[in-house]
Order: structure tokens, then sequence, then C-alpha cells
């Protein structure tokens, strides 16, 4: 028998909640809700306690298939085809209210299945989901084409025009640490140019984006635009990814899934767009205030409990302030209230599975064989109710005496672990801070303009926050250099991974 109690709760969110979870759930393909061809589920848990909170269907390439295939036929369906662009976007701007209608639900639903606190999935993955789709909602009627001034021979007049089409089926294969937003994420520009969708959320968080199938339909697109397929990215997700009949794969994860998504796609040569790891450098300057910067420094770690792509996990502080910066980091790490994600006081709750618990355990461990110091955390934060005995916590944790060759400074850990390190020379801090394989992100905080775009510019990587660190919005790119992925989401750009260019040439004379 399941446990799907939402504890302590009668509110209408969380009676909506335990109504959900009060059965099995089946996925959705061609607009009806089905269970594997195999019949085989598996369960998705509660992070905070290790108990089950309902099954989902362990979909697998037969299940694909059906996806595509209702996906192909919503794609040649009038329903959606010919629907102005002012009427998709309308339905965009239905789904973005409905969304934020139940939101409370969403939150809830969220926290409980991945863990985070409710605050955070209320604000970031329910919140940023509705600004998404509100953003896109505007683009259908805005995706113009050029009219190009071409020079054809002497004595011939041509009109050369270009449009961008939908590239057709969509795959979509997005991780755990904000489900929603990142299903979103790729749904949004995706039906917004006119695509249909096949989407797998990752196994351990697939709850929130089959209610947000049902709100999807309930918004009144029509039956196979989206599709979603629960299950083992090995076996559903590596099914998307090899599948010949899929136009363009979206793929949110680590780096080494996102080598075997792009090797996938040469089959069918499908477009790919990779968002992948990161290690970025969080860098404080002299001048900077060492209270506002530790606020910002632990923020961007500890923040979803360090399972954020562009975390701020490596700490380079000025040696000047870096004493009176630790010690306020390590005070604010003290102070963080770790504890189920479902209740309103926790600021930080347990990481999303076992597995990732004992793998960020095992970063703790192999930083402490290889020198480093525990300034802060490093294990079980005390004080959690027995209740949550077997939920996967760990305490904000942060390094010290760590030294640039260390594993824990070199790899993603992806946990709420922080290495801090101090530095003196500009060229040599800004040299180590770009010595990684990612891209993804970084921070500078100072007061000094100047200092801030020399290192902004001179940081390689997607994206530099400058006194502020994680803030994202939909009109803005987000992507990595290097290792850290292909491609741009959001803004603007990520429109071009979901169209074609037709060039469209008529001879006038
Ligand atoms: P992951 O193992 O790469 O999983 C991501 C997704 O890929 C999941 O849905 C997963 O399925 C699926 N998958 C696994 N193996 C696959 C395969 N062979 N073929 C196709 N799909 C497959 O990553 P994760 O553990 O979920 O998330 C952590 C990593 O994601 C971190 O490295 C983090 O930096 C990165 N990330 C990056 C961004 C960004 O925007 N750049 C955002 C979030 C996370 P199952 O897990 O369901 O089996
Ligand atoms: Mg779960």
């Amino acid at each position: 028998m399941p446990n799907n109690a939402v504890p302590n709760s009668t509110s209408h969110a969380a009676e909506r909640v335990r109504g959900f979870l009060a059965s099995p759930r089946t996925m959705l393909i061609g607009g009806r809700w089905v269970p594997a061809a195999s019949g085989e589920t598996f369960e998705s848990l509660d992070p905070a306690t290790g108990r089950v909170l309902t099954t989902v269907p362990a979909g697998g390439a037969p299940d694909v298939d059906r996806a595509v295939a209702a996906a192909e036929r919503a794609f040649d369906d009038p329903a959606w085809r010919d629907l102005t662009p002012l009427e998709r976007g309308r339905m965009l701007d239905r789904l973005a209210d409905l969304i934020e209608e139940n939101a409370d639900e969403l939150a809830l639903l969220e926290a409980q299945d991945n863990g985070k606190p409710v605050a955070v999935a209320r604000m970031v993955d329910v919140g940023a989901s509705v600004k998404l789709f509100r953003y896109f909602a505007g683009w259908p009627s805005k995706l113009e084409g050029s009219t190009i001034p071409v020079s054809p021979r002497a004595g011939m007049r041509v009109l050369n025009y270009t449009v961008h089409e939908p590239v057709g089926v969509v795959g979509a294969i997005v991780p755990w640490n904000f489900p929603m937003s990142m299903a979103c994420w790729k749904l949004a520009p995706a039906l917004a140019a006119g695509n249909t969708v096949v989407l797998k959320p990752a196994e351990e968080t697939s709850l929130s984006t089959l209610r947000l199938g049902e709100l999807v339909a309930e918004a009144g697109f029509p039956d196979g635009v989206v599709n979603i397929v629960t299950g083992y990215g090995r076996v559903a997700g590596q099914a998307i990814a090899d599948h010949g009949r899929i136009a363009k794969v979206a793929f949110t994860g680590s780096t080494e899934v996102g080598r075997t998504v792009a090797r996938a796609a040469t089959g069918n040569l499908k477009k790919v767009t990779l968002e992948l790891g990161g290690k970025s450098p969080n860098i404080v300057l002299p001048d900077a205030d060492p209270e506002l910067v530790a606020r910002g420094a632990a923020d961007a770690i500890f923040f979803n409990q360090g399972q954020v792509c562009t975390a701020g996990s490596r700490l380079y502080v000025h040696e000047k302030i870096y004493d009176d910066v630790l010690a306020a980091v390590v005070e604010r790490a003290k102070s963080i209230v770790v504890g189920p994600g479902t209740d309103p006081a926790t600021q930080m709750g347990p990481l999303v599975s076992a597995r990732q618990r004992d793998r960020v355990a095992g970063y703790v461990r192999s930083g402490t064989e290889e020198g480093g110091r525990i300034a802060v955390g490093g294990g079980r934060p005390d004080g959690l109710d027995s209740a949550y005995d077997d939920g996967y916590f760990l305490a904000p944790t942060v390094f010290e005496d760590t030294d640039h060759g260390m594993r824990v400074v070199q790899e993603e850990i992806f946990g709420p672990v922080l290495v801090a390190m101090n530095w003196r020379d500009e060229d040599d801090l800004v040299a180590k801070a770009n010595d990684t394989p990612y891209g993804l992100s970084a921070g500078v905080w100072t007061n000094d303009v100047r200092a801030a775009h020399r290192i902004a510019g001179a940081i390689k990587a997607g994206t530099v926050w400058v006194n502020c660190y994680n803030l994202t919005d939909p009109a803005s790119p987000f992507g990595g250099f290097k290792q850290s992925g292909w491609g741009r989401e959001m803004g603007r750009e990520v429109l071009g991974n979901y169209t074609e260019t037709k060039s469209v040439w008529v001879n006038l004379t």
C-alpha cells in the first residue's frame, strides 16, 4: 500500500495531492492515460521519508513508438497545424492560467516528490513555469521571416523570403532537480513554434509533470500534441534519443548522459540541444561587503540542496576578506533549517534520492581524504524528527584548505557542498576559474564597476551574475559554453532550436 499522506495538512492543496497519489499513475499518449505496454511500473518515493508515494509506468521503446506516432498525427492534424498564431498563443496563455490556479497543489506535489522546500517549488518550479508560458504565448505571432534583398543575374527579378516552420516531433528529456520547470523550458518554446512533443520526466520525479499533462488537456491542446512517457533513462530516454522519427531532442541533465544522447542522435541526424552540468566559480573581490557576499554565496550553493546546474560551488574570495567572508558563510550554513520540503519552515530539504545522497557523501569523503578541512556540515544534520530517519538528508557543507587539483574542486558534486579558496592575483584567479571542462555560469561580487565587467568578460561561461546569483528569466538566454552544453534555452534564441528556416525563391520575370 503506498503511503500517500501529505503530513500535517488539511488544506485544499494537500487534499488534492492526496487524491492524486491515491491511485497508481498512468502516462499520457495520444490524449489517453495509459499504462506501459509491458505493464511494468516503478515507485516514486518521498525523499524525506523514503516511503512510496505512488507508482508510475516504466515506459519502454514500444511506448515511445506509440507516443511518436501520436505526436506525428497531431503535428499534421488541422486542429493543431491550422491554428492561427494568436489561437496557439492563447492556448499557451490558458495553460499559464491553469498552472497558476493549481499552483499550491503543484508546489506541494513537487515538494513531496523531489524533497525541495514547498516555498521554492511554489516560487521557482511553479512560478517560473507560469512566466514561461506567459512569455512564449506572445511568440507565435512574432515568428517573422525576412524579405531578403538578393542579387540575381541581369534581367531577372526575384522575390526571396524566409519562413520559420516547426521542426516536427520534439523529444524532451529532463532531470529531477527542477522537474516541472525543466519540462516547461522545453514545452513552452516547442509548442509556441507549432511542434508536438514526447516528454520524458526523470524517474525520481514524474509526478508534477503528469499533473501538468492533465492541465495541458484542460487548456485545450489537441490530443497527441503533448505526450508524456515515464520511465528509466537508459530505456525510455534512450528510445527517444535513438528514435528515427523524432526531429529534434532537447536534453537537460548530466554531461555524461548528454554525450550519449548526442551520439544516439547521429542515427537520423536529429537536431540536439543540451543543457548540462557546471562547476561554477563565485568570485569575491576585496572591496565587497563580507556579510552581503556571505548571504549570496550561501544561497548560490545551498539553494535547492545544491542540486542546481548553476550552483556557485567554487567560492574564490580575495585573501584580504577571506576570513571574514568564510566565517559569515559558515554561520549562515549553520542557521539553515533542514527538514522535509512539505514543512513551510524548511529552508533546505533532503537530496532527491538515496543514490544522490550517497554520491554527494562520497565526494565529502574524497574531499577529506585529499586534505580538505570541513568547516561546517559533512554529515546528517542534527535535530531532525525521527519520522525522517530514512530521509536522504545532508547538512550544508563547506570545505576549506582545498587545492585546485582536488576532485571536490574539479568535479560537479550536485549537492550542498561548497569549496572555498582564497586568491591574490586576478590573472591567476581567472585562469583557475576557467580551468574546468564546464562553462555554465559564474558570480562576481564587487562595487568596482571596471573589475566587474573585466572579469565578466574574461570568464568562459554562458551566464555571469554580478552582485546577484541564479537569476533567470524566460526572456533571457540560458546555456553553457564548453562541456556545459549546446545551444540556448529561453529568450528569442531558443526558438531557432525549434524551427527550421525555409528560403523561398519566386521568379518575378
Ligand atoms: P541524468 O542522469 O543525466 O538524467 C537526466 C535525464 O536523462 C533523466 O530523465 C534520465 O532518466 C535521462 N537519461 C539517463 N540515461 C539516459 C540515456 N542513456 N538516454 C537518454 N536519457 C537518459 O542527470 P540527473 O542525474 O537527472 O541530473 C543531474 C545532472 O543534470 C547534473 O550533472 C546537472 O548539472 C545536470 N543538470 C543540468 C542543467 C542545465 O540546465 N544545464 C539543469 C539541471 C541539471 P532517469 O533519471 O529518469 O533514469
Ligand atoms: Mg520521488
